[in-house]
């Protein structure tokens, strides 16, 4: 079945513009959840949902995930119409009506330029950052997946750098928020960021920094038992 089966336009009034829209939504319930991937990406049945987490203004080139579109302050707003109205090229939705992960990716970058505007470089909600990184990361390996034998080797390569470098600033931008922000991040509590840095930790062969988000865990009074053994066999995997 073909993505748009499970998507309907969803009614959205920018906050920057204040322009109304359409943007394509998941159809709640309609996506089963299948199982997810060591760090706790998602996987759907039948469709990518991670690939429609964003909003786009197709009027002035605003861009958020969804549960940030609502949210920027006035002082955010106004930087926003400075560096962004008129200077980026806003995202319509595709005659489609179904986005490409090529598209996704677009739509993800455009909510990371947003954020990035509306923080600039302080210490502000580096999670915001680290969320829409983990997300591209994940848009990639969905790309890719999906893409293994349709294209050719080089532009899948492409695909998986971008993966591994999405991710990277996702790490290093979590472990910082981690020592700054308050929980839950981005909706993910203590006990979940930490497994997501310790799961990308391994990845970027930080053996040290897992070990610590790990025995952080074990030692959790609010982590499940589940959660425990998960953090359990990624150590254990890692020495392999
Ligand atoms: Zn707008």
């Amino acid at each position: 079945m073909a993505d748009r089966e499970f998507l309907f336009p969803k009614k959205y009034k920018c906050p920057i513009c204040e322009k109304e829209f359409e943007n394509l939504t998941v159809k709640s319930n309609r996506a089963r959840l299948i199982g997810t991937d060591v760090d706790l990406r998602p996987r759907y049945d039948q469709l990518d949902v991670l690939k429609y987490d964003v909003v786009c203004c197709p009027h002035c080139g605003y861009g958020a995930l969804t549960r940030y579109f609502d949210t920027p302050t006035d002082s955010q707003k106004k930087k926003i119409k400075q560096m962004v109205w008129k200077k980026v090229t806003p995202l319509k939705t595709p005659e489609s009506g179904e986005l490409s992960y090529e598209e996704a990716a677009e739509r993800h970058k455009l909510a990371l330029l947003n954020q990035m505007v509306k923080t600039g470089d302080g210490p502000e909600k580096k999670s915001e950052k680290a969320y829409i990184c983990l997300k591209l990361g994940w848009i990639q390996r969905g790309w890719w997946q999906s893409a293994e034998g349709k294209i050719d080797q080089a532009e899948l390569d492409k695909i998986k750098i971008a993966e591994t470098r999405y991710l990277k600033n996702a790490y290093e931008l979590f472990l910082e928020a981690r020592g700054t922000e308050s929980f839950p991040m981005c909706g993910l509590d203590e006990v979940t960021v930490d497994y997501l840095i310790a799961a990308l930790a391994i990845r970027y062969d930080q053996i040290e920094v897992a070990k610590r988000m790990v025995s952080g865990i074990l030692g959790s009074f609010s982590a499940s038992s589940r959660i425990k053994d998960k953090a359990r066999e990624l150590l254990e995997s890692a020495k392999k």
